[in-house]
């Protein structure tokens, strides 16, 4: 089988015959359709300063489980996507629901494969109406969900989006769905727009951060939710700029640089600044099941399927600083 590896900081991608794996116990053996270039796998795998494993790499995935090994209860044929980590059931973080910080199991990568060997404790099953395509969605919508719900945002709230990539486009459709007033998007793309509005947004405008009598007037006030998604120096002090007294800013961008905020400004707002991560077990399945019944096509949120071979290509081109135009997938078997 093929597969792309990671063979270390800013090192280019390759793309190697690999052994076909083989299920053990409670695992499965997953035949690849689609998975998503995530932020994180340009970031962790390029600047650093946090790192992928070298290795196969590579977790929005989704899949037909094509061998069941023992003690499993999928069927051969089964339509799965997965979380990033095998719950071990045991330790604080599985015990909460939050397997994304288990101590026990490691990051479960290897979406960029013909095959990869999923444990099932690993595996959600897709809704019936969900294509590979959505169900590779599934992990990068999960995070929006994830924020919001750290963020405790009021059905009602303003809401302002700085950005208009993958994230921001999740963060839009829930903040939508779970009942904000106003939406806004900040954003240079303009080309994102379409995308941006189709996943609920009321409004995209312009970069301009001395605009904040634009921004009160499309959201009829200053945003109590600042979610930001863009990742650049900066940012956190534009959203502190412009977050309402005692909003919340969200940041999402994983910025891989110091991005410095002044206190005293922050405290005069009585600012919350929060850092989610990942999401729950129970959002990852309440995302399957939104993204089944939804009135919007995810597909939006894909730019670009590509083939394993043009992966190693994609992948220098992020690390550069393209930010293309929306997020890329991966189909093993183009
Ligand atoms: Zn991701
Ligand atoms: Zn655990």
């Amino acid at each position: 089988m093929r597969a792309a590896i990671y063979n270390g900081p800013n090192r280019p991608i390759s793309v190697e015959n690999l052994p076909d794996p083989q299920p053990g116990p409670g695992e499965l053996l997953v035949r690849v359709h689609r998975c998503g270039i995530c932020g994180s796998d340009v970031a962790m795998t390029g600047a650093g300063p946090l790192y992928l494993p070298h290795g196969r790499f590579g977790h929005e995935w989704a899949g037909e489980v094509v061998e069941a090994g023992r003690d499993t209860s999928l069927p051969s044929g089964a339509r799965i996507a997965g979380l990033p980590v095998a719950p071990c059931g045991a330790c604080d973080g599985c015990a909460t629901g939050n397997p994304l910080f288990c101590e026990v199991n490691g990051f479960l990568v290897g979406g960029f494969g013909e095959f990869m060997v999923v444990p099932e404790a690993a595996a959600i099953c897709l809704p019936g109406s969900l294509s590979f395509a959505d169900g590779a969605l599934v992990e990068p919508m999960s995070c929006g969900l994830h924020a919001l719900n750290f963020a405790r945002m009021e059905p009602g709230s303003r809401v302002l989006v700085i950005g208009a990539g993958a994230m921001a486009l999740s963060a839009i459709f829930w903040a939508r769905r779970l009942g904000a007033g106003k939406i806004g998007v900040m954003s240079r793309s303009a080309h994102r727009e379409e995308s941006v509005m189709a996943m609920g947004a009321d409004a995209m405008f312009g970069f301009d951060p001395d605009d904040q009598a634009r921004i009160a007037t499309v959201l009829d006030g200053a945003p109590e939710v600042v979610v930001e998604c863009v990742g650049k120096p900066g940012m956190l002090e534009l959203a502190s700029q412009v977050v309402r007294a005692r909003g919340t800013i969200l940041s999402l961008g994983m910025c891989q640089h110091g991005d410095p905020v002044v206190p005293a400004l922050m405290t005069h707002k009585e600012v919350r600044l929060l850092f989610p991560r990942g999401y729950t077990v129970a959002e990852f399945e309440s995302t399957a099941r939104a993204l089944d019944r939804v009135d919007v096509d995810p597909a939006v949120m894909v730019s670009k399927v590509i083939g394993l071979d043009d992966l190693p290509d994609a992948m220098g081109q992020l690390r550069s600083g393209s930010r293309g135009s929306g997020k890329i997938h991966v189909d093993p078997w183009l």
